[in-house]
């Protein structure tokens, strides 16, 4: 088998549930967690003549991810009834839009990618949830209505990784414009991926395969790697790839045939008769602001000079860059804090970053106190971890803990002159011009000190009176 003469296609279809409290045609919440079939109306059940009204919290949401990658947002575009059966769809059809979708074109921005195309981005409510246990299955109708946006990719993906990195830049924007919460074990990100081979040179695209079911950016890249290995096996072999959808199982790590791929034309789409055509006013479209994205709070964070390191890993986490934001001064120093201190305190249960108990702002204190010889650098991180751990004033744990260093000349002279005294021999060995005796004179006098001495001014102290 030879994967390295194959080309890989990847295009990466994601549903993504919009951060509405209410669904998308009905005043149902869209909760996560709630009893099965407590948030439903006859609306999300499909019955019998109740009709639809548009949500607009879910149409601006839609409109802030096309502003955000540069999409065409369409003025007027129309909902589309996709018919299919389905337990989980009482109505025998899902509203969503076909021929005329609100967003088109656009692109996401990847880091080290560049920019991954948009085919378009397009409104629809999610279907609700089979559950399959033992005894039988069931469905749960709560999710039934909740509002999506359906962003689906350009297959300009070559490798398992790429299409890793896109979703991972791709989430991480959703959840900075506020629009979705990036959980892809609740299902509220979902990503099915087309993937087809070619031999390299060639133009024309292979058969393509969707894979469903993917619910971890691990699972991205083992599905696609072994997908990718199964066509280019069956190609070599004298086979031919059929067009299908393939579940991944997640626990063998293969994927599974689960029936022929349909064809847009299977769907019967036609105009939904219930719901006027969506139109977009000027007035709408101004009045939606697209926050900074990532990539753009990274670059601002690195003009601020930000190692490139630092300002990935806080942008990685919106909270971090909010704690950046509050601790204000050195950018610098500020990020060293939050990659440094908070995230040790964060991955030792010591600190949560969604119920902070101090106030970030706090942190330029020990640092004042710090670089005024207050206190020392190893009692300015005990003071930092403390607290991050109580919200308790700086200069308070410096009096609890006793860890204000010993600056003051008169203090140290004592303490430095009883060392020079009982070590005579050391002195002695220094006079003769070892002089990197110095350190243990100095240890000498901080150990008496307690670990408070300053050590610079101790340092200087030792010089003066060996000569
Ligand atoms: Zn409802």
């Amino acid at each position: 088998m030879a994967v390295a003469d194959f080309e890989p296609v990847i295009g990466l279809e994601v549903h993504a549930q919009l951060l509405t409290r209410s669904k998308i045609f009905c005043g149902c919440s869209t909760q996560f967690g709630a009893p099965p079939n407590t948030q439903v109306c006859p609306v999300c059940l499909g019955l019998p003549g109740a009709l639809p009204a548009l949500n607009s919290g879910a149409v601006e949401m839609a409109i802030k991810a096309g502003k955000a990658f540069g999409c065409r947002i369409a003025e007027r575009s129309i909902w589309a009834r996709k018919n299919y059966f389905y337990p989980d769809l009482p109505k025998g059809y899902q509203i969503s839009q076909y021929e005329l979708p609100i967003c088109s074109g656009g692109a996401v921005p990847v880091p080290g990618l560049g920019r991954i195309g948009l085919e378009r981005i397009h409104l629809e409510e999610d279907a609700g949830k089979n559950i399959h246990a033992e005894g039988g299955s069931e469905v749960d109708l709560n999710r039934s209505g909740v509002p999506l946006i359906e962003i689906v990719g350009k297959p300009e993906l070559r490798s398992a990784e790429e299409a890793s990195e896109y979703l991972k830049a791709l989430r991480l924007s959703l959840i900075y414009l506020g629009i979705n919460d990036g959980n892809l074990e609740e299902g509220s990100f979902r990503c099915d991926a087309n993937v087809s081979v070619r031999r390299k040179g060639e133009s024309k695209l292979g058969t393509r395969v969707e894979l469903k079911n993917i619910n971890s950016f691990r699972f991205v890249r083992q599905a696609i790697e072994y997908e990718i290995a199964r066509q280019v096996e069956l190609i070599e072999g004298g086979g031919k790839v059929l067009q299908e959808t393939r579940l991944f199982d997640n626990e063998k790590g293969v994927t599974r045939a689960m029936r022929s791929k349909e064809e847009a034309h299977d769907y019967r789409y036609f105009p939904e008769p219930d719901l006027p055509p969506l139109l977009v006013s000027r007035e709408l479209l101004d009045s939606v602001t697209v926050p900074k994205l990532p990539q753009e709070v990274v670059e601002a964070l690195t003009a601020a000079g930000v190692s490139a390191a630092d300002a990935r890993t806080i942008v990685g986490d919106p909270r971090l860059v909010e704690v950046h934001r509050r601790i204000g001064g050195d950018a610098k120093r500020a990020a060293l804090f939050v990659v440094g201190e908070l995230a040790r305190a964060v991955n030792e249960k010591e600190a949560d970053l969604g119920a902070l108990k101090f106030d970030p702002a706090l942190v330029p204190a020990v640092w004042k106190l710090q670089d005024s010889g207050a206190i020392s650098s190893t009692a300015a991180k005990e003071v930092l971890a403390e607290l991050i751990r109580t919200g308790e004033a700086p200069e308070k744990i410096v009096e609890r803990k006793g860890l204000a260093q010993v600056s003051d000349t008169a203090a140290l002279e004592v303490v430095v002159d009883a060392v020079i005294a009982r070590t005579p021999a050391e002195v002695e060995k220094y006079k003769a011009g070892k002089t990197n005796l110095l350190g243990f004179f100095v240890g000498q006098a901080m150990k008496e000190l307690k670990g408070k001495g300053n050590p610079g001014a101790l340092n200087a102290l030792f010089k003066k009176k060996l000569g």
